[in-house]
């Protein structure tokens, strides 16, 4: 359950709890004061009928007619308003019994002062029941009143407890777990994983955390095999470089074969150069900090000088250079396209057999210089294609046969976004691949 819905649904059982609570309260309230209000008419009542008795009782022994008629009145005043006081059909049936009987003595008609003292003490006989019985109500209600109040409280601990209970089982004890593998990881333990337990949210947050870590695990292995791959690479022409300089330092070396020696060093050092300059490249892109020295430049210029490189040294293929007759221009950095160019060729050698032809053409399109560089090599399986710019990416089979660390790409790539420019790839496995950048076209200077 979701720790949101959970907290809703305990909030909303509270406030249930606590407004029938409430209500139970004022209903209880209420009932007290009206048993109070009966209480207090009826000892007002007994109050009345016992003075009426008293008043009875004198009228009864007095022989003056003036003082008998006094008590008579005092009688009947009080009999009158224990009648109109009266809470229940007992007491003011009782009450008009005893007017009645009091009437018929005072004036003299049937029965006789027994009749009127014995209604008049049953008057006070109900009166006095009627109080108790309130009375008994009373203390019923208050009982009624402390069991609602120590079962609200009860059900109230219940809940907070169960809410608190509940909390730290379900909800604490999986963070502390997810914190305790977070410091793990975070102390170098690359497999410490947060278990997925709790409610939704915190399931979230291991999840979340599982997979920023795997993915930092899998960054970090990346990682270790680039440089595992770099240090392999960085071997191999320093060995040939070392057998290179063992050869010219044996007596009697001849020319040709020291200026044999001499091209192999040149190339191992212009591949060290290039493998180098990408790892640069590659930090700087990392931290945010291409360098660019932008200028209006002729892309066919550019792309002239940097095939014109590959002749001397590329005996094996054709490369074959298609440029238009006017100049191509572009705000661009010179050596940055220099570079894309010499990338997109040297890609297109490394990933084609020899005697294959390696097309270079430049051509215009809407307002984009359009430079395609297209092989006749293995070419490229669709889900390659479209991971072909990660960095460290080398993919195909060729990547254990075919020298390289997969950063030329992913430097072309940023050098032609940089120019606001794009690159794309369109190839098929064993028959070549043509890779063209666009670069947006400078009016003519
Ligand atoms: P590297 O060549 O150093 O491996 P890149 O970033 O230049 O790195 O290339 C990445 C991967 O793309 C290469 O490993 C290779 O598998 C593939 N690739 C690049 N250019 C071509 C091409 N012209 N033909 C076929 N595959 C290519």
């Amino acid at each position: 359950m979701r720790l949101r819905h959970s907290t809703s649904l305990v909030s909303g059982a509270l406030a249930v709890v606590a407004l029938t609570a409430c209500g139970a309260l004022m209903w209880t309230s209420t009932e007290l004061r009206r048993i109070n209000e009966a209480t207090t008419a009826n000892v007002d009542a007994v109050r009345l009928a016992e003075e009426a008795k008293i008043n009875l009782l004198l009228f009864v022994r007095e022989a003056d007619p003036v003082v008998r008629q006094s008590l008579a009145d005092n009688v009947q005043r009080r009999l009158a308003r224990t009648a109109a006081e009266a809470t229940t059909h007992e007491m003011s049936a009782a009450a008009r019994e005893a007017q009645a009987k009091v009437e018929a003595l005072i004036s003299g008609g049937d029965g006789g002062a027994a009749n009127a003292y014995a209604a008049v003490d049953a008057l006070v006989s109900v009166n006095s029941a009627q109080t108790r019985a309130a009375l008994e109500r009373a203390r019923a209600w208050d009982r009624t009143a402390d069991a609602i109040g120590v079962a609200t409280g009860l059900l109230l601990v219940l809940i907070v407890g169960g809410l608190l209970a509940w909390l730290q089982g379900a909800t604490v004890r999986p963070i502390l777990a997810m914190s305790e593998a977070m410091s793990r990881f975070g102390e170098g333990d690359r497999d410490a994983r947060a278990s997925a337990g709790g409610p939704a949210e915190v399931r979230e947050m291991a999840v979340r955390f599982n997979e920023m870590a795997s993915a930092l695990a899998m960054q970090r292995r990346a990682q270790m095999t680039f440089l595992a791959g770099v240090a392999h690479d960085l071997k191999n022409p320093i060995s040939v470089l070392k057998m290179s300089v063992a050869v010219t330092h044996a007596p009697d070396v001849a020319p040709e074969v020291l200026r044999a020696t001499l091209e192999r060093v040149h190339r191992q050092i212009a591949r060290l150069e290039r493998m180098v300059g990408d790892l640069l490249d590659v930090t700087n892109i990392e931290a945010g900090r291409l360098e660019m020295r932008l200028g209006v430049e002729d892309v066919a210029r550019l792309t002239q000088g940097a095939v014109e490189l590959f002749e001397g040294t590329e005996a094996r293929h054709r490369i074959v250079l298609e440029l238009p007759a006017e100049p191509v221009w572009a705000y661009c950095d010179r050596l940055r396209v220099e570079q894309v160019v010499t990338n997109l060729v040297s890609n297109a050698i490394k990933y084609s057999s020899g005697d294959t032809a390696i097309r270079v053409s430049l051509s215009r399109a809407g307002h984009e210089a359009v430079l395609a560089v297209t092989d006749e090599g293995i070419g490229l399986e669709e889900a390659d294609r479209r991971r072909l710019f990660e960095p460290f990416r080398r993919v195909g089979r060729s990547k254990d046969d075919v020298p390289g660390v997969g950063l030329g790409l992913f430097v072309v790539k940023r050098i032609v976004e940089a120019h606001h420019g794009h690159i794309d790839v369109a190839s098929r496995p064993g028959c070549g691949s043509t890779f063209r950048v666009f670069l947006p076209e400078h009016a003519p200077v």
